[in-house]
């Protein structure tokens, strides 16, 4: 099995912040990503980035709406590459047999999945320990925020 690789472009906001999501408490906030907007300035500690709101770590940050992008663009891979499957396997059948004879079918290609996009909105939060990880949290939010890499509370 070949090992294929896919990119699936997730949206920045005009400062380059990237939306996500806590699976353990549902709050959406965002983080900072390099000016290339591949990842944070900073690399996850071992337990994965820990959310602002509350505290838990995690590897796993994307979006329900990131998610369906993601596995939207898996699939359209998936069938583009049964369908070329299938018609080598196809041509492979009928060579050099006198009688039959396969015209490729280019398929129809599935519609490019809906590009994400991203509104300016959310407040921005710097942290002392940590100054080249800001986030955005939900504009009413107020009480304790945890820095991304360390965990430190803070309280806005
Ligand atoms: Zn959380
Ligand atoms: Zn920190």
């Amino acid at each position: 099995m070949n090992e294929i690789r896919l990119s699936v472009s997730m949206p920045l906001d005009s400062e380059g912040f990237l939306r996500r999501r806590c699976q353990s408490c549902s709050r959406e906030f965002k983080w900072l990503h390099t000016p290339d907007g591949s990842a944070n300035a900073v690399a996850p500690p071992p337990g994965g980035y820990y959310c602002p709101y509350c505290g838990i770590q995690s590897h796993e940050w994307m979006t329900d709406a990131q998610s369906a992008l993601v596995n939207e663009t898996v699939q359209r891979e998936a069938v583009q590459i049964a369908q070329r499957q299938l018609n080598q396997a196809m041509k492979d059948a009928v060579r050099g047999s006198k009688f039959l004879s396969y015209k490729e079918s280019p398929g129809k290609p599935m519609p490019e999945p809906h590009p994400l996009s991203e509104d300016d909105d959310m407040k921005r939060i710097d942290f002392q320990c940590h100054p080249t990880e800001p986030i955005k949290i939900e504009e009413s939010w107020s009480g304790s925020l945890y820095c991304l890499i360390c965990s430190a509370e803070i309280t806005v």
